[in-house]
Parts: C-alpha cells; structure tokens; sequence
C-alpha cells in the first residue's frame, strides 16, 4: 500500500520544489497540476481559442496528451509529444492559466485527469484543490502557504535569476492578485481542507518543511 499524498497552496509558497523533494525522498512519482492547467492555457494561445468561451476550452482540456515524464533525471511536461516545461512559465500563460483554470468545463476533464494519474497511491500531487477536490480521501494532506511578501519576493528571485527583467513590488502585486483570483472563484476556490496540516513556510527552510512532511507521512 502506498499513500497519496496533496500539498495544496498559494502561488510561490514552495510548493513545486518542495513537493519535488518530497516526491524523491519517498520514492513517490510527483504530479505537478498547475502545470496541467498551465498546458491548457498554451494550446488555446497557440490555436486562438477565446479565453472566455468555455465550450471550447472544455473541449481542448479533453483532446489534449498531458504526460510527466523524466528526461535526465528530471521531470518534465509534454504536450502531445513536445516537451513543454519552458513554455508553460511565461507570465502570459501564467495570466491565461488564471483565467482557463475558473471554468468548470476544464475542472472536471482535469480533476478526472489526475484522478487517473494519481488513484492508485505512491504519489505526491500538488495544486489548489488536491486534498478538497481531486482527492479528498487522500493519506496525508497538507496545506503549504507563507505571507505574500515573502512569496513574492522568492518568485521575483526566481525570476531574476532566469534573467528576466523583473520588479519586487509589482511581482509581489502579480503573487496578490493571483491569490484573489484563485481563492474567489466559483469553482473549486483555493482553500485548506478541514484535514489538511498548516506549514507556513515564510520562516522554514526547504528541507525544514520536507523533513516536516516526511515525518507526517511516515506517522
Ligand atoms: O501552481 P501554478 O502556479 O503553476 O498554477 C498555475 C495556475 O493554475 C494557478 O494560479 C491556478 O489558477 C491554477 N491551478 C488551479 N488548480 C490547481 C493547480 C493550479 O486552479 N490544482
């Protein structure tokens, strides 16, 4: 028997890197769903489709060939076959995913997506919706967060060291408005699960929280 495992939280609490880690040390497979959502997005810029037409978004969210699969020793996202990692992480992406990820249409193909990927254990899932939606049975949940400030000054940091041209306080304003976004939505809203344990993370270290959740999921 092996668990499941959903770290849900706000943008640049950690949790892509830490869930990554945590993934490794359990020797669990790792299913990145905001890249999911991120892929969507991609197609429908690529081929035009009307960001608010959700007809046509809930179609392309079914048609599409989202895979995790490890390339060198790193996992990385294919869509229909292209290894789509970079692309996915353009702030105009990052606005559209926004946008596609509030329809119900995408939600369900999506949740039932991962479902698929996720249902039978040895895997840490990480999103917004994880432990509440997609897996509300899972073995250990946990709801990873840290004040905006803080978060917005590690995307910035992230950033910067990719050489973008970046600004702290409007990154800080991007990590707020997205956090409105996500936690006002209609559907599948941005909330910690009644179950779920609270790590803050503005004052932890990455290996402070693995070590956390690797205790927890070892319990
Ligand atoms: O985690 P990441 O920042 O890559 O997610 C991008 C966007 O995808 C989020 O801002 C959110 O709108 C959406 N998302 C979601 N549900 C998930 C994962 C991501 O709505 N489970």
């Amino acid at each position: 028997f092996k668990p499941i495992v959903a770290i849900d939280g706000p943008s640049g609490a950690g949790k892509s890197t830490i869930s990554k880690l945590l993934a490794r040390r359990l020797g669990f497979a790792h299913i990145d769903t905001g890249a999911m959502y991120r892929c969507v997005a991609l197609a429908a810029l690529r081929r035009g489709v009307d960001p608010d037409d959700e007809a046509a978004l809930g179609a392309l969210s079914l048609a599409l060939n989202i895979e995790f699969r490890r390339v060198d020793g790193a996992q990385r996202v294919f869509l229909d076959g292209e290894d789509v990692s970079d692309a996915i992480r353009t702030p105009e992406v990052s606005l559209l995913t926004s946008r596609v990820s509030s329809l119900a249409a995408v939600r369900d193909n999506l949740t039932a997506l991962q479902r698929r990927m996720g249902e039978k254990g040895g895997v840490v899932l990480e999103g917004r919706d994880i432990g509440t939606v997609v897996f509300p049975h899972a073995e250990a949940k946990f709801f990873l967060t840290a004040s905006a400030q803080e978060r917005g000054r590690r995307r910035y940091l992230e950033l910067k060291e990719k050489g973008l041209d970046v600004d702290l306080a409007r990154t800080v304003a991007e990590v707020e408005a997205r956090d409105v976004a996500d936690s006002s939505r209609q559907h599948a809203p941005l909330m910690q699960a009644t179950d779920a344990v609270l790590i803050d993370s503005t004052d932890l270290t990455i290996d402070q929280v693995v070590e956390r959740m690797a205790a927890a999921v070892a319990a």
